[in-house]
């Protein structure tokens, strides 16, 4: 039997009224899961999938081992989105208690999709017979449709090498569904293994144990032995070299790129020692980088054992790796203790920004990491000022959203102002006592913001009792703004950049004699803080100067480009249209099509160039821009 389960073409509608339901939330209970897991609960995915690059299909089976929680149950239904069914089955042992002889006999299982949601996809449900047993084994045959959204197939030309098609996975937060067909929710952890086959030219790494020793002959296997999340399975096929870079890190990364990567990402060692230091054991065996192409959708992916990374914070210069401080502090806040749904998302993010602050500041310095603090302020009050009140708190309402479009900095640099709170008040080394004990204590655990308010509270508010309320701590979580007594970041590196901008723009300092010797972070606050409008004769002079349209740090070259479109300036135009052509980074473009948005010629150039690069973009991408592009077509979405 073939079933298709189409998601909608219009990308989140979301239900009628979005928000009208005032019901209270129930904590835990993922909103975005069609799973039964008060029933079942996978523990183990067994993966045997072919790759066609060319057809760009991915087609095979999963195996779910299951922990059976009620023995009445008959169905048990997985997410699945974008997927063609062929069949599902159970191992006959589940069934009958018998096999025959040595062979594992699969049995046919009557199966259906449910009507699809434009966000969720569909329930796949699947009809079992009552049982006693502990657990079963399912196995589902299916294929990929070229909607998924999680994939992105790229054509060789859309590489870096320019030989070889490519192939990425991004599931965070709902996209494994689009891939796999499975229990998609974090409070779920399961082991896993696969066998992936490719053509025999490339190479394929997932987030699970590599061996980069592995001779190219289209056939891989992986297993990760630690029980994670859904959205943590990724894989990737392309072109691949390796470059050891430490002991125990690496770098894949295609050829023209796998030398400079290895040189940018050379710390990654020390910043894994800095974090045992601080945090407790890195528990994953081994920390490698892949390097994806410039359309990967996000800064970095915290894939366990193995990051996947854009290439845009490759600035020869180290200047912009924190990202890779940042994917690596997942490695304890996010892969090892979970957030069980997306409400609890900043229980991730929060830490592991906070996390990455403290990683940075013993690899590179206070100075760079205070720096860093004062730009995620900047971002944050830049997104408080846009947001609605509802959106602007830390455990954040997402029923009937799409929680891929409504990530925004509250999570990660709103959480870190109350992580960094309760150190201001507690000390540091309270603060880091609590931090380990946290993070053994959930180790391997997927908890709500609740759970984490209960620990809290034993563990910090209640054993110091009189520092911070539990009120305190609660409005944190679940009130907008800022809180009054928030401890803020501050610079004293940036006081020379303000004086700088000020005579700057006063006419009394000229290009060339200040910033001579300023490094990424200043420069990124000297455009970033610029008033609304500036002339072009002025934009010109400082191009000329500092060479602002020819960077090679994406970053400055991004809020260059800020500053060119909302000046009109059109000798950085030509360089606009390449940078939205070639980077897929959503943090970098989706601004720049924000800003081109808001004037009727800059509307224009928006919509030709979008759908020019619209086809190098992943899925996930397109939809962020298609929301600001064209946002009648995706209406009701955020
Ligand atoms: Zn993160």
């Amino acid at each position: 039997m073939r079933v298709r389960a189409a998601g909608l073409i219009i990308a989140c509608a979301g239900l009628p009224a979005a928000g009208a339901d005032l019901s209270p939330i129930e904590p835990g209970f993922d909103y975005h899961s069609f799973a039964n897991v008060d029933q079942f609960r996978t523990t183990h995915i067994d993966l045997d999938l072919r790759i066609d690059l060319e057809g760009k299909v991915i087609s095979g089976v999963v195996e779910l081992e299951l922990k059976r929680l009620d023995p009445r149950a008959t169905q048990l239904v997985l997410d699945a989105k974008d997927l063609m069914i062929n069949d599902v089955m159970q191992k006959s042992t589940d069934v009958l208690g018998a096999t025959a002889g040595n062979q594992t006999i699969w049995v046919s299982r009557p199966f259906h999709l449910e009507k699809p949601d434009p966000i969720l996809g569909s329930a796949l449900v699947i009809d079992l017979p009552p049982s006693r047993r502990p657990g079963e084994s399912i196995r589902i045959d299916y294929e990929t449709l070229p909607s998924a959204g999680a994939l992105q197939w790229l054509t060789p030309k859309q590489t870096a090498g320019r030989h070889k098609a490519f192939l990425y996975t991004q599931s965070e937060p709902i996209g494994a569904r689009t891939w796999i067909p499975l229990q998609d929710t974090p409070q779920v952890r399961a082991t896993y293994k696969a066998k992936i086959h490719t053509p025999s030219d490339v190479v394929a790494v997932m987030s699970a144990e590599n061996d980069p020793t592995h001779k190219r002959n289209g056939e891989y296997s992986f297993v990760m032995p630690q029980a994670i999340p859904s959205y943590l399975i990724a894989l990737a096929v392309g072109d691949l070299q390796f470059k050891e870079t430490g002991p125990r890190t690496g770098v894949y990364a295609e050829k023209p790129v796998v030398k400079a990567a290895a040189k940018e990402f050379a710390d990654t060692e020390s910043m894994i020692a800095a974090g045992e230091k601080l945090f407790g054991p890195y528990r994953w065996t081994r920390y490698d980088i892949l390097v994806l192409p410039p359309s990967f959708p996000v800064g970095g992916m915290e894939n366990p054992r193995l990051s996947f990374i854009t290439p845009t914070v490759i600035a020869g210069d180290k200047s912009l790796v924190s990202v890779i401080a940042h994917e690596l502090a997942h490695s304890w806040s996010g892969n090892l203790v979970t957030n069980a749904t997306w409400r609890d998302l900043w229980l991730n993010e929060a830490f592991t920004v906070y996390l990455e602050s403290r990683i940075t500041a013993v690899v590179y310095g206070e100075q760079r990491a205070s720096m860093e603090e004062v730009l995620g302020l900047q971002s944050l009050r830049r997104d408080l000022a846009r947001l609605p009140p509802k959106d602007q708190v830390l455990a954040i309402d997402l029923r009937d959203r799409d929680p891929e479009l409504v990530f925004s900095d509250v999570p990660y640099q709103k959480g870190r102002l109350f992580l960094s709170y309760l150190e201001a008040k507690f000390g540091r080394e309270r603060f880091d006592a609590f931090l380990r004990g946290y993070f053994d204590h959930f180790a391997f655990k997927s908890i709500t913001t609740e759970q984490f308010d209960q620990y809290l509270n034993e563990h910090l508010l209640d054993r110091f009792p009189g520092i911070v309320t539990h009120a305190e701590a609660l409005a944190w979580e679940h009130d907008p703004g800022l809180a009054m007594d928030a401890v803020l970041p501050v610079s004293g590196a940036f006081s020379p950049v303000d004086e700088a901008r000020t005579a700057w723009l006063g006419g009394k300092l000229e290009p060339k004699t200040f910033g001579l010797d300023w490094v990424t972070q200043q420069w990124l606050y000297f455009l970033d803080n610029m008033p609304a409008a500036l002339r072009a004769e002025q934009l010109a002079r400082l191009d000329q100067a500092y060479g602002f349209t020819r960077s090679s740090n994406a970053e400055i070259e991004h809020s260059w480009l800020v500053l060119v479109i909302r000046n009109d300036y059109q000798p950085g135009f030509a360089r606009l249209e390449e940078y939205l052509t070639t980077v897929g980074r959503r943090k970098l473009i989706a601004p720049l099509y924000a800003e081109l948005m808001k004037t009727p010629s800059g509307n224009a150039f928006a919509k030709r160039v979008f759908a020019k690069a619209m086809p190098g973009y992943h899925p996930v991408t397109v939809a962020a821009i298609e929301t600001i592009v064209n946002p009648t077509v995706a209406e009701g979405s955020e």
